[in-house]
């Protein structure tokens, strides 16, 4: 009888244990730190300024990450908040996808003084490799980002020039400062491609930890994986699955739907994005299923009317997702709307 009645505690604890997992926080100097599944970290930058999600993940023997950050001196943050975490070596980075924002931290994990080196294996998509090892530093989304935060210095500059009060100009000076160091960082950035490649699948096992990698099809970019863990059924999304519609500027929006639905064939509970916080809300995936399809299609109706890229942009109205996803206005991104126009083509 005590025998049974041990064997019933023990079976409700590993119930509790394996169901009801409860995300911690904790901080170091430069990041928050979630705990979404057991030794998994989702670690989002504190500075606050424009960045990615990164995963860190804690095995038995090694640590395994997912995504470097936007530059080298995010990618250095996220190693000694790894260091503080664990003495675990890193032996395999993740790049979900070749947007700069998530893969030009790779640097930081491969320079000289690198306590990785020399095991350090990164994987991504072929696309990704294809697309960070063919001059990245001059492709159109990097070329923006870049230009987007030089105009946001210019205009913090031209505002500190005018007539301004003591808290305004502290205030100011001290968005300012923030943003030329946050610049200055872009100077040292020297893409790091992918040292192992995958077309489909790929499966690693380290220590007790399975970690399927998946790549189901172009979506936010040609080459999105999303990294699974069986155990905890959670998926990182990277920015292929956010809480809502992704940028759609690098996009195949006529493919996303069915990208998506492979998607849904995993067992999920719990979806990291690649931006934003995580959710456990999985239906969102068919929702934003129906508003690509929705946006493909008023888009399609506009471009074989012969209706401008700028004219559609300022026409498409998606408010119909107002309560589903917050969507208040009429008009849409002119570089998606241009980008699902080079789609409608036939450009790849
Ligand atoms: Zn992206």
């Amino acid at each position: 009888m005590v025998k049974r009645r041990f064997c019933l505690v023990f079976l409700v604890a590993l119930v509790i244990t394996r169901f009801a997992w409860a995300d911690s926080v904790q901080e170091t100097e430069t990041h928050k730190l979630t705990e979404v599944g057991k030794g998994i970290y989702l670690a989002q930058t504190k500075a606050r300024l424009f960045n990615s999600n990164a995963l860190v993940v804690i095995n038995d023997e090694d640590v395994l990450v997912v995504d470097s950050h936007i530059t080298p001196t995010k990618g250095r943050d996220l190693i000694s908040t790894i260091t503080s975490l664990t003495d675990k070596p890193v032996t395999t980075l993740i790049n979900s996808h070749y947007h700069y924002d998530h893969s030009h931290g790779n640097q930081a994990f491969t320079e000289e003084n690198s306590p990785y080196l020399p095991y350090l294996e990164i994987i991504g998509h072929e696309f990704t490799r294809m697309k960070l090892s063919r001059q990245p530093l001059q492709r159109v989304n990097f070329r923006r980002g870049l230009a987007g935060t030089q105009s946001v210095v210019d205009r913090l500059q031209r505002k500190l020039a005018e007539p301004l009060d003591i808290k305004q100009k502290e205030k100011l000076q001290e968005q300012y400062d923030l943003m030329v160091s946050h610049l200055a960082e872009w100077d040292e950035i020297m893409p790091v491609a992918p040292t192992l490649t995958l077309s489909d699948r790929l499966t690693l096992f380290r220590g007790s930890r399975e970690i399927r990698v998946y790549f189901f099809g172009r979506a936010h970019s040609g080459g999105d994986l999303v990294v699974y863990f069986p155990e905890e059924q959670l998926a990182f999304t990277g920015d292929m699955m956010l809480a809502g519609p992704s940028w759609l500027g690098d996009g195949y929006v006529d493919e996303f739907p069915g990208t998506l639905e492979k998607l849904k064939s995993l067992a999920i509970k719990k979806i990291v994005p690649g931006h934003g916080m995580p959710f456990t809300d999985i239906a969102k995936i068919g929702l934003v299923q129906e508003f690509y399809l929705d946006l493909w299609q008023k888009t399609k109706h506009l471009y074989e009317q012969g209706v401008s890229a700028e004219a559609a942009s300022k026409a498409i109205d998606m408010t119909n997702f107002r309560e589903s996803l917050g969507v208040l206005r009429v008009g849409y991104d002119l570089l998606a709307v241009s980008r699902m126009y080079e789609r409608m083509g036939g450009e790849e």
